[in-house]
């Protein structure tokens, strides 16, 4: 059973450019309402395998969101003092409680993109494989507890 763990609702993002294309990001948590984690400690272990087999990064991973964001960049005279302020993208992530941003150019971002959805990827695998062991865990304990009543 997996009973008291939180459950967390999926929410996706979507980024649009200028040029008219968009990135989407999945943003979409471990669910054990759709996992249904069995109870069964060889059905428990089939299903980590299957997992622990995933979990190879398939391109470099980052941790992080992509953000747009429309700053004003401070050269003196600039026309963004007056009109439009010059809008970027950025990577953003948390650094011990605060927020990191790193401009990233026009020019990476499909890379980027594919970097921090590998990363929500395996994150996510670990996820489920930490569900898993806990079952496992679970498991083992409620057994242990069945024979030390009839022996
Ligand atoms: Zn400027």
């Amino acid at each position: 059973m997996g009973r008291g763990t939180g459950l967390h609702a999926g929410k996706r993002k979507c980024f649009f450019f200028a040029a008219g294309f968009s990135l989407t990001v999945s943003d979409k948590r471990y669910n054990l309402s759709d996992t249904n984690v069995p109870t069964h400690p060889t059905l428990l272990r089939r299903r980590r395998a299957a997992r622990v087999r995933k979990l190879v990064a398939q391109v470099p991973v980052l941790a992080g969101s992509l953000v747009r964001i429309a700053k004003h960049c401070g050269r003196p005279g600039c026309h963004c003092q007056k009109g439009a302020k010059h809008v970027g993208w950025y990577l953003t992530r948390p650094v011990q409680g605060k927020t990191q941003t790193t401009y990233v150019p026009q020019e990476m971002l499909q890379e980027v993109q594919g970097w921090i959805q590998e990363h929500r990827r395996i994150k996510q695998l670990v996820t489920e494989i930490s569900e898993l062991n806990r079952a496992l865990i679970r498991a083992y304990v409620t057994e242990r507890k069945r024979r030390g009543t009839r022996s």
